[in-house]
């Protein structure tokens, strides 16, 4: 291949004590953390609004906030999921505790919680890479409409699901060994749906501890019909309206961090979202007037990069609830496994609710890097519960409240105090 050499001048736009990249459900929460601990902090979004996967993938409901009614994911996480609620954007379904949302409400929420603890947002900002002083973070690089800018920081929090900054910084990842990753899927919402018929009501409210909450009589039926693409679920969720339910069924092998192969699987999914909406208007009275009212704007991305972080948390670990010394977060979802080809799933309820160490959110030699949500240290089937999106908003939370911390204290983000970190997490209302 060709290659190009250049050389700029770039602005620096920003000087902060915490950058956080990707403003996603760990992103936003932990910019709002640190800033609410008194942090000059900055969030990078590619998109013109925050909430990740929640908002650009359409994807419903957020999991899982209690564990047989205790609840798991507290403080900021649970804050933001009633503030929600008392704007009308939130269905908290129980005992599960998977919380069913209006997306725009969704974005609305959390850009008010970020602007109002001072954040400032950068959207439109795509992280394109970082300078570094031998492994410490000084700046990152974005490029938006002004052309590439700067930010400095102190502590950087890499909260891009994808593992973006610390693959740009050089940190090591979690090995693939050929092991196939779990496929994307575009979510899409129908409306026209009959939202009052009983297969369609039972289906939209994800509220059952211990069961998979796909909707068994539309799959038998599927599994029956000649031609079907791949597919998962289907998952219907109620998105608040009436008449419309966010559909989760497509499902696609890729590799996200691979441009142009995840640009192949975008165009394919978009086929499937309209095929599979006419296959289940012409087979379910159901879904006899729906028609498709919104596609995410990106596909789902269930899983892509992961850091090799101090300490990798393994599904043993994981299904035995193994306390650590250093737990910031808790996981309640079980390990979920999408086929990466056809349609089939393994899912292993817990039968405790896990613990993640913070160690699992930072690499050995990376001083002031510290990653949250998708992108933690976890091998496949810890992972597999883990990159929901209230486990993701937990170790958001304790990441945006230890990069803070870490300005104040001794500037190395791998030297936290860890009594101090925990029991900021007590008083937030985190039990861990
Ligand atoms: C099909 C599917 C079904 C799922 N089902 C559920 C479910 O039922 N319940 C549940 O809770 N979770 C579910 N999940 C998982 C969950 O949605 C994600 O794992 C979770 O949102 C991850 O949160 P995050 O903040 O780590 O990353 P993300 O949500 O991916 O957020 C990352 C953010 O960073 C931004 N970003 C990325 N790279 C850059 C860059 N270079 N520059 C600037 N910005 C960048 C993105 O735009 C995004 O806003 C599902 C996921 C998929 C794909």
């Amino acid at each position: 291949m060709k290659t190009l050499s250049i050389s700029k001048s770039i602005p620096v736009v920003g000087e902060y004590d915490v950058v956080v990249c990707g403003g996603g459900p760990a992103g936003f929460i932990a910019a709002v953390a640190a800033a609410r601990e008194g942090a000059r902090t900055a969030l990078v979004e590619q998109y013109g609004f925050l909430g990740g996967m929640a908002t650009a993938g359409l994807v419903a409901p957020i999991s899982v906030f209690t564990y047989k009614g205790e609840l798991v994911a507290g403080g900021l996480p649970w804050e933001f999921v009633h503030r929600l609620e008392s704007m009308g954007g939130a269905l908290i379904e129980k005992p599960l505790g998977n919380v069913a949302f209006d997306p725009e409400l969704y974005k609305l929420c959390a850009q008010r919680m970020a602007l109002e603890a001072g954040v400032d947002l950068y959207l439109h900002s795509y992280l394109t890479g970082c300078r570094q002083e031998e492994n410490s973070i000084t700046h990152v690089f974005i490029e938006n409409k002004n052309g590439t800018e700067a930010l400095s920081g102190s502590v950087f929090v890499d909260a891009t699901g994808d593992a973006d900054l610390a693959h740009f910084a050089g940190v090591p990842m979690q090995p693939r060994d050929g092991a196939p990753l779990q496929p994307a899927s575009t979510y899409f919402i129908l409306s026209g749906v009959d939202t009052d018929s009983p297969l369609i009501r039972e289906a939209m409210h994800h509220n059952k501890q211990g069961e998979n909450c796909h909707c068994l009589p539309v799959r038998e039926r599927l599994m029956e019909l000649p031609d079907m693409p791949d597919f998962g679920g289907p998952w219907f969720c109620t998105v608040l309206h009436e008449g419309s339910v966010a559909v989760n069924m497509t499902r696609t092998r890729t590799d996200a961090c691979e441009n142009r192969d995840f640009t192949a699987a975008e165009c394919r999914l978009r086929e499937d979202v309209f095929r599979m909406a006419r296959i289940l208007k012409e087979n379910f009275p159901e879904f006899r007037n729906s028609y498709v009212s919104a596609v995410a704007p990106q596909a789902g991305v269930r899983e892509t990069r992961r850091i090799l972080g101090v300490h990798t948390v393994t599904g043993e670990e994981y299904v035995s609830a193994f306390h650590y010394e250093d737990s910031i977060a808790r996981g309640a979802h079980p390990i979920d496994i999408h086929a990466a080809k056809g349609s089939s799933q393994s899912l292993t309820f817990l039968e405790k609710p896990a613990y993640v160490p913070y160690r699992a959110l930072i690499a050995t030699d990376f001083p002031n890097l510290v990653v949250a949500g998708r992108c933690l240290s976890a091998d496949r089937r810890a992972f597999a519960s883990l990159r929901v999106q209230a486990s993701c908003m937990a170790t958001g939370q304790a990441a945006g409240l230890a990069a803070a911390q870490t300005v104040k204290g001794n500037g190395d983000i791998r030297k936290a105090d860890i009594p101090a970190l925990i029991s900021r997490l007590h008083s937030l209302g985190v039990w861990i």
